[in-house]
């Protein structure tokens, strides 16, 4: 599982290989999207079983696309047809804000104050909230990392169009940022794997320069983008992800603690229906 060199050296040749030739508007609470929809009775899902994703489609009408979509994700990457693109990497500006966080059974969740955005493709997107996958919701060549985090952000002039920047984390003894999620570290991790089940968020205290945490895997070469899915119920449709080129190491103890709490929130991967794998280099000439 720990493969950090993995997604760059696939990334890479799928750059060689390239180089050669709702949804209703409104999310509920507890799906990736932002938008909470107060008061409203959301049927129970899961990740296995009679509630698990073979059935997320069946469980609610608003979640049919879980069933009934062509563009879903996750999905295996080094599957996907891929081509340069002639976009330009996405501006990332994340700034220093406090955190809460909460912990809904599916995953933990980190909500984020306003300040944090992306400009990509001609729109801006604000960064909403992060949340943490284990194992790895996208696989390359089959293979899942350690974890997998979603930072969700909002298109600014159309907050039911979503752009996710993703970050495929491994356990590695070697590399990892000390502090970013460590004991006393700018993320709190220890105290967020600790809340309760709730969906109410508890204020972590401090704040944290998300620029600055992930400063390493943000200076990327290279991103990967296609389009996709909400990877939970309702599985809208139409979300860009951005899948960064670059592993992130993590402490080895940090990713035992987080898969004592979660290593099966992954969804199963999707199929791919024609769709394209697009990457954007900083080396793509003018
Ligand atoms: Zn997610």
């Amino acid at each position: 599982m720990s493969r950090p060199a993995a997604f760059a050296s696939a990334l890479l040749l799928l750059l060689s290989l390239a180089c050669a030739g709702d949804e209703k508007g409104v999310d509920t609470a507890t799906s990736e999207g932002t938008e909470g929809t107060e008061g409203t009775e959301e049927p129970t899902w899961s990740y296995e079983g009679e509630t698990g994703p073979e059935h997320w489609g069946t469980l609610s009408e608003e979640w049919s696309a879980c069933s009934e979509g062509t563009a879903q994700s996750p999905i295996d990457l080094s599957s996907l047809a891929s081509e340069l693109s002639d976009l330009p990497l996405p501006e990332i500006t994340w700034g220093e804000t406090a955190l809460s966080a909460y912990n809904s059974g599916h995953y933990i969740r980190y909500e984020v104050g306003a300040g944090s955005s992306l400009t990509w493709n001609g729109a801006t997107y604000n960064l909403k909230q992060f949340h943490f996958h284990g194992l790895s919701e996208h696989t390359v060549d089959g293979e899942r990392f350690d974890v997998e985090i979603h930072f969700v952000h909002a298109r600014a002039d159309d907050p039911n169009r979503y752009a996710v920047v993703a970050i495929l984390a491994s356990a590695s003894p070697e590399g990892a940022v000390e502090g970013v999620f460590g004991e006393g570290g700018a993320l709190l991790f220890p105290d967020a794997l600790a809340l309760p089940e709730s969906e109410t968020p508890t204020e972590l205290g401090g704040t944290v320069d998300l620029g600055l945490a992930f400063a390493d895997v943000l200076a990327t070469p290279t991103i990967g983008t296609y389009t996709g899915s909400l990877t939970t119920p309702p599985c809208t449709e139409g979300v860009e992800f951005l899948i960064l080129g670059t592993v992130m190491p993590m402490v080895p103890e940090e990713v035992a603690a987080f898969h004592a709490v979660y290593d099966f929130n992954y969804r199963p991967v999707q199929d791919l229906n024609g769709r394209t794998f697009h990457l954007m280099t900083e080396s793509v000439p003018d």
